[in-house]
């Protein structure tokens, strides 16, 4: 019955299998043997542990034994610890002597654990042992080395330097990993794996914003014990995130960032660039062997520069690490790394999964007569946009709206110019609510004082026009303002990938998003289900398959996800596709389905053909082609009358 469980087989401590023995230090060990039992030892176990059931006993009930729910074998259990620290040099029968006696008082322990840090004599850890027999617990024994392990691998203590962490970084500029790797990229790290043995000299790995493509990158090179890195991206913002993922798990002065030529002179092992300054520097590497090039954003890697880079330099693999794979370009991109995609997974796999936050996603009515504008058949003209977006009236209206839906939360709003965002910005903080842009001329130090503020909630709305929309993010931002017209669907996944990156405390990414009459407006109801193909994925064609179809899955919305659009957002739309040559099968769904549910709670019941040809642009003869009868509508759509309170 009475076993011995070793400290690994104890689920509770998981974290400990990436700290071995033979990884930990004599300085931690050091460290480990001046602990306080009282004051740094048992409160250290007790918040790594952190019994979510408050055990009844505690350490003050019964004399210095500290009582927990601990997880072995997969199995919660009623744990108690003896803990001896510095006090303890040498454990001896009668330092232990009444903290045994009371074991056998406490009822159903079903595992005893001795923890020292100094030495123990024989006896007593043959009473202890005899008494778990006699109890018929389970028993764990606990080392220093075993306690360092624990301690590591939980952050309280430095693995380099053995110092006692606080503020969780230390002095050295370590930073614990507590959190683990998410699915995608366990898989992408396994992948490499296999693709490394099998001697492969590229790689791509195509995963959303947020889901961690850099810590693969880290892993990666961390366990093939790579000796001179070099790593690439065209700003300094994703640099200055990449060294941030390199600083968990290199030291301090093996990353290097690359400010200027003389800087080329003496490399590191991790060498951070951005292409505009290798390439200007290229010839002072060029018969540089590196283990392992990463490119990050591998989407421009088609652009000259990053070409160039690939053929000419010499290296052992190359690393392409891209979210936005548009169909367009992918062909081109995965060709650049030979085809060896390593994980491909989408905005939509990330939301599903749970390693992206969902986002409720708004439509509000934008009061712009986009046909003044001039349009060159791609884009709108950016002066007239301004002279158009920069009015005192929309400004109060979207800061309405924000108080509404979004009060005091962390905020980006993406515009159309600087000028426009300089503008957005002066309103908001005319009502008062702080804010502050962020552009391409933003310096570095302004950049960084942002940033800061922004995390702290000193500035509640940061505005930018583009610089955000590659590299740098902030997981914190709940809530992403659309203030400039969405001309296509890239700019909508990417700005829409800026809040979707998970945050404690967050639930979800609120979208406000101002529709007004642009070119192509209608377009924004193909673009919920996060497909980065130009074409999504059928998601029915036939009326056979309406019975099965509902609200979301017509709208193939990801799990959690939700959309509301004004009623004068859907005339927008149905007035765009009233021009015939704007259907297809992928919006004339939606947007039926969205008049429909907007004229039955105007009406207040469910609406009939006669209520639809009454009432709404798009008449019932185009309803019946795709829904055959109104039950049929009537079922898709019954989630949403319900909510709407029509029965
Ligand atoms: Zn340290």
């Amino acid at each position: 019955m009475t076993q011995l469980i070793d400290i690994d087989n104890i689920n509770s401590f998981k974290s400990i299998k990436d700290f071995t023995l033979d990884s930990i230090n004599e300085d931690v060990i050091k460290t480990i043997k001046n602990l306080n039992e009282k004051t740094q030892l048992e409160p250290f176990i007790r918040s790594c542990i952190y019994d979510l059931n408050d055990t009844p006993h505690g350490p003050t009930e019964i004399v210095d034994i500290l009582t927990t729910k601990i997880t072995y074998k997969h199995k919660q259990s009623f744990a108690a610890i003896i803990i001896k620290g510095k006090s303890f040099k040498t454990v001896k029968a009668k330092d232990i002597s009444h903290q045994i006696y009371r074991l056998r008082k406490i009822d159903g322990i079903q595992i005893s654990i001795l923890a020292y840090t100094g030495n123990i004599l024989d006896q007593p850890m043959e009473e202890f042992i005899s008494t778990c027999h006699d109890i018929g617990c389970d028993y764990s024994i606990w080392n220093d080395f075993d306690l360092a392990r624990i301690l590591t691998s939980e952050g309280f203590i430095c693995p380099r330097d053995g110092e006692v962490i606080e503020g969780n970084i230390c002095k050295c500029g370590y930073k614990p990993v507590k959190e683990e790797l998410n699915i995608f990229q366990e898989e992408a790290i396994k992948e490499l794996d296999i693709n490394h043995k099998l001697k492969q000299k590229y790689g791509l790995v195509i995963l959303p914003t947020g889901a961690g493509k850099t810590r693969i990158a880290v892993k990666d090179i961390l366990k093939q014990k790579s000796s001179l890195v070099l790593y690439i991206a065209h700003t300094y913002e994703i640099l200055y995130g990449a060294i941030r993922e390199f600083k968990y798990e290199f030291l301090q002065d093996e990353i290097k960032l690359i400010k200027s030529k003389s800087d080329f002179k003496n490399l590191s092992r991790i060498n951070l660039v951005t292409i505009q300054l290798l390439r200007e520097n290229q010839d002072l590497v060029n018969n540089v062997l590196f283990d392992y090039i990463i490119i990050d954003e591998f989407h421009h890697a088609a652009a000259k520069s990053y070409l160039k880079v690939q053929q000419e330099l010499d290296y052992n693999f190359l690393l392409g690490l891209t979210a936005t794979p548009y169909r367009a370009d992918r062909k081109d991109i995965a060709e650049l790394c030979n085809n060896n995609i390593i994980v491909n997974y989408e905005l939509r796999d990330g939301i599903d999964s749970g390693i992206l936050s969902p986002y409720h996603y708004y439509g509000f009515f934008d009061d712009i007569n986009y046909s003044d504008i001039n349009y060159n058949g791609i884009n709108y003209d950016v002066r007239d946009l301004e002279r158009a977006l920069i009015i005192p009236e929309r400004d109060k209206a979207i800061i309405n709206k924000w108080q509404q839906k979004a009060m005091n939360k962390s905020t980006i709003g993406f515009c159309c110019s600087q000028k426009h965002a300089e503008r957005s910005c002066d309103a908001f903080n005319a009502f008062g609510i702080p804010s502050k842009t962020f552009l391409s001329y933003t310096s570095d130090e302004e950049r960084k004082e942002i940033i800061e503020d922004f995390k702290k909630g000193e500035i509640k709305v940061v505005f930018t026009v583009d610089v955000l929309n590659e590299g740098v993010d902030f997981p914190f931002v709940e809530c992403l303002l659309f203030l400039r017209p969405t001309e296509t669907k890239r700019i909508f996944m990417q700005q829409l990938g800026r809040g979707l990156r998970r945050f404690q405390g967050k639930s979800k990414a609120i979208v406000l998003d101002f529709i007004g009459n642009f070119i192509n407006a209608y377009r924004i109801v193909e673009y919920f289900g996060l497909s980065p193909y130009e074409f999504e994925e059928e998601t029915f064609v036939l009326n056979r398959d309406l019975k099965e179809k509902n609200f979301k899955s017509i709208f193939n919305l990801p799990i959690g996800c939700d959309i509301t659009f004004d009623e004068k957002v859907i005339n927008v739309f149905s007035n765009q596709i009233y021009n015939k040559s704007n259907i297809n099968r992928h919006n004339i769904y939606r947007i039926l389905i969205q008049q429909y549910l907007m004229l039955c709670e105007k009406i207040g019941r469910r609406a009939k053909w006669k209520d639809i040809d009454h009432n709404c642009r798009i008449g019932s003869s185009i309803y019946k082609i795709l829904f055959t009868n109104i039950m049929h509508l009537n079922k898709v759509v019954e989630n949403e009358l319900k909510e709407l309170g029509i029965e």
